[in-house]
């Protein structure tokens, strides 16, 4: 019996349209929420992100800029465009497209980001809140995974939720998201043993490492839900994720597609985000 699926695409679109709707009534009263962009180098894939980032905003109301520098831009001045954009009120989100070139410490840049304008929800502030279960922004992939799950009704609690990578921006917040939700939750990384032991216990596994097939048939409890972050380039330059998609569709009970599943979600909570920045600067 194949999975259903969990259709991104569609969940995106619906976000994406209450977002613009909310924004629109923030612009209504002088507050247009606006999300600064800000590239360092020449990076394909980054810049095909920023692309459709900025994309985002223009085709649901919300204002954006895109500052693009050149690869041998200095720490110091990015640290001077951030501070700029901390004081600027027209932008209430800030975003600085990862990875930055070796030169610049991606730490110190992200914590110069002042917190309420964190949409990335990357900064010590906002992880810390995570932690804690204080408000704050939450990082958007894992955010995005969150209502994948909610949309189909998904009770977590008391469920094992095996989640396979321990980034700071997918893994490790997906993990605190799912036990916030009461889920029994288990990490894995690259020093896991026998992975796949664990992810057959597991009612629900998100697959976020960025290894093609990672995730097979025989490693899914019959009727699990499989999220899956991973993007990959397959030999022959198509998109895919982590999970062996035609494999685990006939064992899982709910699947999410590369393309279609989590990245245009990421995007869509970028929007949520940012909008959540403006209104709380606009009361
Ligand atoms: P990352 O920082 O490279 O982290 C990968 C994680 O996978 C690490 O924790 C690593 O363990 C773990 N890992 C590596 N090999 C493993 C193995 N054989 N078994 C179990 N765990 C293993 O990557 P990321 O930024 O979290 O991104 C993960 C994937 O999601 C990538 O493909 C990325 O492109 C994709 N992504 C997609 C979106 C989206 O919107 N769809 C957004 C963000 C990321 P160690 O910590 O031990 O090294």
């Amino acid at each position: 019996m194949p999975a259903q699926l969990i259709d991104g695409n569609a969940l995106a679109k619906q976000i994406r349209s209450e977002a613009a709707q909310r924004a629109a009534s923030l612009t209504e009263r002088g507050h247009r929420p606006g999300l600064a962009v800000i590239l360092v180098g020449e990076d394909p894939a980054s810049q095909v992100y920023v692309r459709n980032k900025v994309k985002a905003c223009q085709d649901n109301g919300f204002h954006s800029s895109l500052d693009r520098y050149p690869a041998d831009l200095s720490e110091a001045e990015l640290l001077a465009r951030i501070d700029a954009l901390n004081q600027d009120p027209s932008i209430h989100g800030i975003l600085v497209q990862l990875p930055l070139p070796k030169h610049i410490d991606s730490h110190k840049v992200l914590e110069a980001i002042a917190p309420e304008k964190d949409v990335d929800g990357f900064h010590v502030a906002n992880a810390g809140a995570l932690m804690t279960g204080a408000p704050g922004f939450w990082p958007c992939t894992p955010h995005g995974c969150m209502k994948m799950l909610e949309s189909i009704g998904y009770d977590l609690r008391g469920k094992h939720a095996v989640v396979i990578g321990r980034s700071n921006i997918v893994g490790k917040p997906m993990a605190m998201m799912l036990l916030a939700k009461s889920a029994t939750v288990t990490i894995c990384h690259s020093a896991t043993k026998d992975l796949g032991a664990l992810t057959r216990q597991a009612d629900v596994v998100v697959a976020a490492v960025g290894k093609l097939d990672l995730l097979t048939a025989d490693m899914v409890k019959p009727g699990a839900v499989v999220i899956d972050v991973g993007m990959n380039r397959k030999a022959d330059g198509k998109l895919a994720g982590d999970v062996d998609f035609d494999g685990v569709k006939e064992v899982a009970g709910w699947i999410t597609p590369v393309p279609g599943g989590v990245g245009p979600m990421t995007r869509a909570m970028l929007l949520v985000n940012t909008l959540e920045a403006a209104e709380r600067a606009a009361r």
